[in-house]
Formats: structure tokens, C-alpha cells, sequence
């Protein structure tokens, strides 16, 4: 029945790697091969997430039935959509991630390169456990792809030589791994998956390897996070991924929903730019079932509930000032909306930072999940600061950066995440404004403006 297979929500899985190492080629043919393989009716549709029931996961997997014997009792896995650094800051809940596993993508030829390791850190620091996949496998000298999603069948059918090549790029990663303190080995070799992080050959173009992927995640999950999957019958608990502005409708927040029930006309607490919003749920939007295999998300149509985990879009008044990366909770009484408000404001004030006696950097970000991650970039290269803030840059970021330009002119920087100078704001030659979109290039370019000057 419905509420027995609710028994154990869909695991979160989010795709981190560094760049042009295949996040979202991955995804895409998870995607596909998932809208390729299941039945009418068995997929339901989210925002910013994609999910993949049970079913489809067992038909793909089933040449691995012999060694995965195991009997799912998770309805599916729900992926996060948009794969990378920045949208994974802001699936953020307190001292970690509303997403339970990470697949690590690398470049199985190319090896661990800059953004592995920052992934790799960013995992590490929210506590998300993960596995590798070591893509491209089709890109090794003298493989043969397979007309199967298997690693382990495609593999026994290659040449000795070629299979050689695999296991040295394996163990070069192991190596890599083994660096960083993880222990780790190739999937089948593994007797321990709570001590050693599994590494998935697969080639995401031509789809070897999906199944033990899949396999893997839907059997780590299932074993070893049983009680945080354990749904609960209750108000909703959720994450805001992003805000958006719709044509004809107004703001929206889309949510990732990991725990309970949300309901159309369910009043919500939420973190917005000057502090908490409260507010009642119009309608929770959901794309319309797809018609054919093409993955389209456009055309939005209502729902009057919905369980976790999900993703949705949520239309309420008053969210023109939500903010990305702030918790939401469902609330049933009004001592629960204050509670929640406490809660959400203290979260709020654990990231956001001002210290007068410090001469260091200004930053603002839209959301309280890249202000989390840049402050932790910064303060892992130890470099000071003065103001963190969420919002447009303001007349008071200018007058902080140039208290800082006393003091060391070094540090005289604005640093600006997805923000712009509110209107008739300028800011002066002397302070250095530096904006970017990206996470670790707006670190970067701060890094070698400080030594620059020092030169
Ligand atoms: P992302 O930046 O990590 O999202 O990487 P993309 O998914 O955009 O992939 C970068 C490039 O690598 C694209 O040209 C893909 O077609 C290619 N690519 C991704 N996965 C594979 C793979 O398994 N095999 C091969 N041969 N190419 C791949
Ligand atoms: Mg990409």
C-alpha cells in the first residue's frame, strides 16, 4: 500500500566532481535510462530533482542480482538535479546536508584535479558519505563498450591488457584517496562498505556501469542509513534550493522536502533577508507528467501534498525576500511558528559574521549557503574577516572595507556572490570589488588580489 512503501523515504543523492568530468552527463543518463524503463504512472515528477523508482533501479540491475542479492525496500532514489559546488551549498541543515550521499565524479584518465578535492572537501566538512565514480571508462585505449549497463559483464568481455589499464587508473585513485585519509577500492573488492569508499568504473556516455551505481547507492543507503530514511508522518521539514521570480505568478521558492508532509494552505516558517517569513502555502507546483521519453520540465501543475523527500515549488505570498539555503518548516500551532522562527534565526546568525576589531574582508552572497561555503574557503587560507553579510552591497560594506584600508590595504575587499552595489551605490577605486558565480574562482581571484598587493 501507499503508506507501507513509505515506510523508508527516497535517499537524496547529489553529483559533485570537478568540471568537464561528466556531473551532468552522468545525470542525464540516469535520467533517461529511467524514463526509458519505467511504466506508466511510476515516476513522479519534482523541481530541481529527478527520482528513480525501486523498480526501474531493479530492472537495470538485474544481471547484478547474484551479487547484490539485496531486496529493496526504499521506493527509489531522488537526485538533485543540478549537479556542483554551488547549488550543494545551499542543501545545507545544521552541521551538515539534507543530502544523505554524494557520487564523487572523476575523470577515471584524468585523475583527481582541483575541484575533486575542494568536492572531496565540502563532503568531508557536511559529513555526507559518497562514492566514486570513476567515469569515461570508454575512454581507455582499446576498450570495447558492451551493449550493457553492467561494469562487471562489460569488463569480464575486455581485453586482458585493456582490463589491466582500468585497474591502474583504479589504483591510481585509490592512491589519490589514500592521500586524503580514505580508505578505498574498487566496488567488488570490497568486504567493508562502512570503512572503505566504494569506486564505480562507469561511462556515463555509454551507460556501463549505471547499474552497479545505482545498485550501490539504493543497498549503502538502505543499509546503513535506515533510521534517518524512516519516514515520519508529520509537518513538513525542507530546504530552500533557490528563489525565482515566475512570469504571471510572482516569487516562488523551490524546496527540497526531506521529511513529513507538505499541504496546500500549510503555514510555513522561512528564512528570508530580514529574518524569518511567515507565511501560507497557495499551491505546491510539480511539472505535469511527461508524455514522451524527452526530459522536459516545463509545464507546471498543482498538488495538494506532497511526502518526503521531494522537490517542489512552492507559491505563498511574501517571498520576494527568501533566502536560498535557509531551512522551512510546516508549523501546526503558533508556538511551533515561534519556535521555528528562533531556530531558523539563529541559523541565520551562525553564518552571517561581523567583527569590528578585525581588518579583514567584506563578503555578500544571495544565499545563505555560498556565504557558509566562502567563509569556510576563506578561513581554510586563514584569510581575515571583518563582514559577512547576506544581500546587495550597501553604503555600510563600503565604510567597513574602508575602515580595513587603514589597517592593511591588502584586505580593502568587497566580495560579491550573485550581488550587485544597491542602486546609487559606488564603490570607491581604493576598495577592490570582486564578483563572481563561482564558489572557488571568487576564493581564488581574493587570494591573488591579497598577494598582489603584497608584492
Ligand atoms: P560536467 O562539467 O562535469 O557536467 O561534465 P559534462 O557532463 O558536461 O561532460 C563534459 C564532456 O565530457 C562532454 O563533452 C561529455 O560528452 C563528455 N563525457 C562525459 N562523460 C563521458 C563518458 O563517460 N565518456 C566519454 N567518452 N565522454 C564523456
Ligand atoms: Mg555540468
Amino acid at each position: 500500500t501507499q503508506l507501507q512503501s513509505r515506510r523508508l523515504r527516497q535517499p537524496i543523492v547529489v553529483v559533485l566532481g570537478h568540471v568537464d568530468h561528466g556531473k551532468t552527463t552522468l545525470l542525464d543518463k540516469i535520467r533517461g535510462t529511467a524514463v526509458v524503463k519505467k511504466e506508466p504512472g511510476e515516476m513522479t515528477q519534482e523541481v530541481g530533482a529527478s527520482f528513480v523508482p525501486t523498480s526501474v533501479i531493479e530492472k537495470i540491475a538485474e544481471p547484478l542480482k547474484k551479487i547484490f542479492p539485496i531486496k529493496l525496500e526504499i521506493p527509489g532514489l531522488l537526485f538533485i538535479d543540478t549537479p556542483g559546488h554551488e547549488l550543494f551549498s545551499n542543501l545545507r541543515k545544521r552541521g551538515g546536508s539534507v543530502a544523505d550521499i554524494a557520487i564523487l565524479v572523476v575523470d577515471i584518465v584524468e585523475g583527481f584535479q582541483k575541484q575533486t578535492y575542494e568536492s572531496l572537501e565540502i563532503l568531508r566538512s557536511r559529513k555526507v558519505p559518497f562514492l566514486v565514480a570513476a567515469n569515461k571508462i570508454d575512454r581507455i585505449p582499446g576498450w570495447k563498450t558492451a551493449d550493457t549497463y553492467s561494469f562487471l559483464e562489460s569488463f569480464k568481455a575486455q581485453r586482458k591488457d585493456v582490463q589491466t589499464q582500468l585497474d591502474n587508473y583504479v589504483y591510481r585513485l585509490v592512491g589519490q584517496l589514500a592521500e586524503l585519509g580514505f580508505n578505498s577500492d574498487r566496488f567488488d573488492r570490497i568486504k567493508d562498505f562502512t570503512k572503505t569508499v566504494a569506486i564505480v568504473p562507469v561511462s556515463a556516455k555509454t551507460g556501463e556501469g549505471i547499474a552497479e551505481l545505482l545498485a550501490l547507492l539504493a543497498g549503502l543507503t538502505q543499509n546503513y542509513m535506515k533510521s534517518k530514511l524512516r519516514f515520519a508522518e508529520g509537518p513538513a521539514k525542507g530546504v530552500i534550493l533557490e528563489v525565482k521570480e515566475l512570469q504571471g505568478l510572482g516569487y516562488t521558492i523551490d524546496v527540497i522536502i526531506y521529511d513529513g508532509v507538505l499541504k496546500k494552505n500549510d503555514t510555513i516558517v522561512l528564512g528570508g533577508l530580514n529574518g524569518p517569513i511567515v507565511t501560507k502555502v497557495r499551491s505546491i507546483l510539480v511539472p505535469k507528467p511527461l508524455q514522451d521519453i524527452k526530459v522536459v520540465k516545463t509545464d507546471l501543475t498543482q498538488i495538494d501534498e506532497v511526502y518526503a523527500a521531494a522537490g517542489v515549488k512552492i507559491y505563498a505570498p511574501d517571498l520576494e525576500n527568501a533566502l536560498a539555503g535557509s531551512p522551512l518548516f510546516a508549523a501546526e500551532s503558533e508556538q511551533q511558528i515561534e519556535e521555528y522562527k528562533k531556530i531558523i534565526q539563529e541559523e541565520i546568525s551562525s553564518v552571517k559574521y561581523y567583527n569590528a576589531n578585525i581588518a579583514g574582508i567584506v563578503i555578500k552572497a544571495d544565499s545563505l549557503g555560498s556565504l557558509e561555503a566562502i567563509v569556510e574557503g576563506l578561513k581554510q587560507k586563514n584569510i581575515p574577516i571583518r563582514l559577512a553579510d547576506i544581500g546587495p552591497i550597501t553604503k555600510r560594506d563600503i565604510t567597513e572595507a574602508e575602515l580595513t584600508l587603514q589597517e592593511s590595504k591588502e584586505y580593502a575587499i568587497i566580495a560579491a556572490f550573485r550581488v550587485k552595489p544597491l542602486q546609487g551605490i559606488e564603490v570607491p577605486n581604493k576598495v577592490k570589488l570582486i564578483y563572481s558565480d563561482i564558489i572557488y574562482q571568487l576564493i581564488d581571484e581574493i587570494e591573488k588580489y591579497i598577494n598582489e598587493i603584497r608584492e
